[in-house]
Parts: C-alpha cells; sequence; structure tokens
C-alpha cells in the first residue's frame, strides 16, 4: 500500500473509531453481502460507510465506562491509573492538555502538579472556578519518562476525547501547549505560530496557547499566555 493510501486508511480508522466511541452505529455495505453490516468491536476497521447512525449524546460517565480498564495501546503498561478528566461536564469553557504526569498518574486528577497549581491559577484570572471548567488530556496514561505520546497512542485515545467535547459541547476549547494544539488541529505548525489565532475543532472555537509547565520554565511569556486567555474571555462573553 503506498503511503498515502496508509494514510487515508489510518484517518479512517481513526474516525470510524471515533464514531463508535461517540455512541455512533455504524452500518456499511459489505459488497460480497446482501445485507448491510452494522458495526462491533470485531468488525474490519476499514470499510465503505454509507450510512451513519447517530446515537444520543452519551454522558462522561458513559464515555468513562467505556473506556474500562483501558489496555488500546501501550501507555497501559506504564500507568498506575487512568486519568480521565474533571471538572463540570457541562462546562462552557473546557481545556485539553497533552498527558498527565507523575502527580497526575498517582491521583488520578488531570493538572495536579506544579503546572496544575498555574493553570489553576490562570483559570481563576479568567473568573471560573476549576470546577466549573472541564480539563482533560489528549491521552489519558502517563508516558513514559513524560515522553511525548506516539501517533498510535494518539490514535487509539483520541476517540475518548473527542467523546469527551461531544459531551460536554463547551463554547470554547483551549489547548494548552505545542503538543495538544497539534494532535488536535492535526498541524505540525510550531506553538509560537498557532498560538493566540481562533481555530476550531469539531465546530468549536479553539485557542492554542501555551503549556502552563512551559510557563514555569519561561515566565516572560505569561502575557502571551494571558493574552490569549483574554480573548477566550471575550468570546465567552467576559470582561477581561
Ligand atoms: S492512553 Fe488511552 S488508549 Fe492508551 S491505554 Fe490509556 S486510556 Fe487506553
Amino acid at each position: 500500500m503506498s503511503d498515502e493510501l496508509t494514510e487515508i486508511a489510518l484517518e479512517l480508522r481513526r474516525h470510524l473509531a471515533w464514531q463508535e466511541a461517540d455512541g455512533t452505529r455504524l452500518i456499511w455495505k459489505d459488497p460480497n453481502l446482501a445485507a448491510p453490516v452494522v458495526s462491533a468491536r470485531s468488525a474490519p476497521a476499514i470499510a465503505v460507510v454509507p450510512k451513519l447512525e447517530t446515537g444520543p449524546r452519551r454522558t462522561l460517565d458513559e464515555i468513562r465506562t467505556e473506556l474500562g480498564d483501558c489496555k488500546r495501546c501501550k501507555l497501559c503498561g506504564g500507568r498506575t491509573q487512568i486519568v480521565f478528566g474533571s471538572g463540570s461536564p457541562r462546562a462552557e469553557l473546557m481545556f485539553v492538555g497533552e498527558a498527565p504526569g507523575a502527580d497526575e498518574d498517582q491521583q488520578g486528577m488531570p493538572f495536579v502538579g506544579k503546572a496544575g497549581q498555574l493553570l489553576t491559577k490562570m483559570i481563576e484570572a479568567m473568573k471560573f472556578t476549576r470546577d466549573e471548567v472541564y480539563i482533560c488530556n489528549v491521552v489519558k496514561c502517563r508516558p513514559p519518562e513524560n515522553r511525548n505520546p506516539e501517533p498510535d497512542e494518539i490514535a487509539a485515545c483520541e476517540p475518548f476525547l473527542k467523546a469527551q467535547v461531544a459531551s460536554v459541547r463547551p463554547k470554547v476549547l483551549v489547548t494548552l501547549g505545542k503538543f495538544a494544539a497539534q494532535a488536535l488541529l492535526k498541524d505540525q505548525t510550531a506553538i509560537t505560530r498557532l498560538r493566540g489565532q481562533w481555530r476550531e475543532y469539531e465546530g468549536i472555537p479553539l485557542m492554542p496557547t501555551f503549556h502552563p509547565a512551559y510557563l514555569l520554565r519561561v515566565p516572560a511569556e505569561k502575557k502571551l499566555a494571558w493574552g490569549d486567555l483574554q480573548e477566550v474571555m471575550k468570546k465567552l462573553g467576559r470582561t477581561p
């Protein structure tokens, strides 16, 4: 299979996995069968999809139950626990980071280390509390030595992020750091150029900004990040 076809196949597989994770039953026509085939976990990962049946909006609890004791990618081997997400299931503002770190892996909550404390300050500066927003990561298990998640790990976990976004339906998404922005936007542009520019993810306005861990290392960039968050406040009708 050519590289281009392989990429198309991977994208289609990701799309199908998302549809299933989002509660959608897929029906496709197998040219060798008279009747349509309804998707199941054992079904082929790639198929022509002439018709979709969309299920009801799922709750975060239902999505977490579906995730279960997930072993869909190799990150399961090194985790202490899955870090699913925290906050309001009806948040108008949702933050997406990269992956759990050591503190998050231990406590089972996203953004609880030093970077998390800074994120809490950023949220409060925006006149929200942590309970009013929703926070999660692109992948739910800690990568070894805090390395970046790999493409197969993102592909395995992304359906659940998409399902979380579809469940919460925030008015605005904020990605934290290069990795989350590039993963959601499928855009390898540097975060220094992505940040501060409105984009869209699944029809929802998305503002990329710096990761709080980066801001701890380079405090001079906090001013730019605050400018990004002020744009988010304006979008949400709040006075910066
Ligand atoms: S990172 Fe996501 S897909 Fe991989 S094992 Fe953890 S929960 Fe499952």
